[in-house]
């Protein structure tokens, strides 16, 4: 529009000496529009299936009704996105549940269901590229009756008080609402749930509220960081819920489910977690912080953002992984799977850090002893950190993850490996990053040529070589 706009004025200052008059311009009619179908897919080979192209998701605002009597969610979302290119089609992912109605704009539109996630919208009018837009989808169903597919304990859960929670990495939001399932895509996020009362509802951000009318009560949650899709939760259950604040005035919410137990000490110890964890990544990124502690015996805890949700064996490790995740994973979030050595390598590291720090471990013995026991077992050295294929990720990188992590330090030193710890979390804040980049500020901060380093430990199948594996006072 701009340029078109220059070339006008060119034309009538030429024919302003010939007579031209502001009588003789016309508005500008658009450019004519090239609309095609956005993409199926964001583009990860590993999950081909998450996510969507044509347009950038700015907002979720997540409506729903929620019976723990019987199951039923009734939704009601409103997706507010960019176009990024001009759309005839476009589609947003949503397992299972029924769709009652679909507008773009507030105008109907037309909608088909396909390969079980895809939500397929044909807009009454194309949209044009740059332009913003909203959709809106009414739809509901019993979303645990969802098949949950990669990864057995992903997706709505019903819990043992009769209420539900929602979990699941590398894809959950699909089960509850529409959504462009991939960490590409970040976007605030709010939820305004409606429950019968005496039910509690746990969202991401900050409580904005709650009210009770006519035998229900609504409760209003907002992330106004960008999130990725997998990292937004909601839990309606029995809550006992405590409320503090950090130092710096920051709410922290957390939820306990009847009989969950044993999480005193690591919520109490949250804002100590907090502040140890600020001193090496800088300051906390998110809105809010907390926890829901759940009283299930899911195999994991997820980091979902500002409130992780945990598994009923979680402890006070736990919450320090799941809160150095608020930098290395929600904060910073990768653009691939293949890189999740991103997110579970620097957050297992950090469980180490603390115990150095607070029971004055000796990391490096720990190291060796580490080595000693796992040194002739190829299985554990087998397991590539990055790139190590689809259905793979979670294998390699809490064991042999945390050992790469500590021979890092010590092959380029604390001072370099602080320096890499703060400027990662400042560089990408609220943004995506890849691997890639993390090898190139290592190398920055060090001076090193860390090449063969990063293959040795990182890409590599087997035991790294004693230079990679013994670097400085791992030597001794
Ligand atoms: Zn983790």
């Amino acid at each position: 529009m701009r340029r078109r706009g220059i070339a006008l004025l060119a034309g009538c200052v030429v024919m302003l000496a010939a007579g031209c008059t502001a009588a003789d311009s016309h508005p500008t009619p658009p450019p004519p529009l090239h609309p095609v179908p956005g993409a199926a897919t964001a583009g990860d080979p590993y999950y081909p299936d998450d996510g969507n192209g044509g347009y950038d998701a700015l907002d979720y605002h997540v409506d729903v009704g929620y019976d723990p009597a019987n199951g039923k969610l009734d939704g009601d979302t409103t997706v507010t996105a960019k176009a990024t290119q001009d759309l005839n089609r476009f589609s947003l992912d949503l397992r299972g549940l029924d769709v009652r109605g679909v507008d773009v704009e507030g105008k109907p539109a037309t909608f088909t269901r396909e390969k079980g996630v895809k939500l397929v919208v044909t807009p009454a009018e194309p949209l044009r590229s740059g332009s913003t837009f909203r959709v809106r989808v009414r739809y509901g169903g019993d979303p645990s009756a969802t098949p949950h597919g990669g990864g057995s304990e992903n997706g709505w859960q019903r819990s043992k008080d009769g209420g539900a929670y929602m979990v699941g990495e590398p894809h959950s939001a699909a089960f509850w609402y529409p959504v462009n399932e991939t960490p590409r895509d970040k976007a605030t996020f709010s939820v305004t749930a409606h429950v019968p009362d005496g039910w509690t509802v746990i969202s991401n951000g900050r409580e904005q509220g709650s009210s009770s009318a006519g035998g229900k009560t609504t409760t209003s949650w907002a992330e106004p960081n960008p999130i990725a899709s997998y990292l937004t939760t909601i839990a309606i259950g029995k809550f006992t819920v405590d409320r503090m604040a950090l130092p710096d005035g920051t709410p922290i919410v957390n939820a306990y489910a009847p009989e969950s137990g044993g999480h005193g000490e690591p919520s109490i110890r949250l804002p100590e977690i907090i502040a140890f964890l600020a001193g090496k990544f800088g300051p906390y990124p998110q809105s809010a912080a907390g926890g829901i502690f759940l009283n299930e015996d899911i195999h994991f805890s997820l980091e979902t953002q500002g409130r992780p949700t945990y598994a009923k064996w979680a402890e006070l490790l736990t919450v320090v992984h799941e809160t150095a995740h608020q930098w290395f994973g929600d904060s910073v979030s990768l653009n691939s799977w293949s890189d999740i050595c991103l997110n579970e390598c620097v957050a297992s590291y950090a469980q180490w850090l603390w115990a150095e720090a607070k029971d004055n471990q000796n990391l490096d013995e720990r190291y060796r002893t580490a080595v000693e026991i796992f040194g002739n077992s190829t299985d554990f050295w087998t397991s590539k950190l990055v790139d190590m294929g689809s259905g793979h990720e979670f294998q390699g990188v809490y064991g042999k993850g945390i050992l790469a992590v500590h021979a890092l330090r010590r092959k380029i030193g604390d001072d370099a490996f602080n320096r890499v710890l703060r400027e990662w979390p400042d560089a990408h804040r609220h943004a995506n990053a890849s691997w890639a980049e993390f090898e190139a500020l290592v190398g920055k901060a060090s001076g090193q040529d860390l090449r063969a380093f990063f293959d040795d430990w990182f890409r590599g199948t087997k035991k790294p070589a004693d230079e990679n594996l013994y670097p400085g006072s791992l030597k001794g």
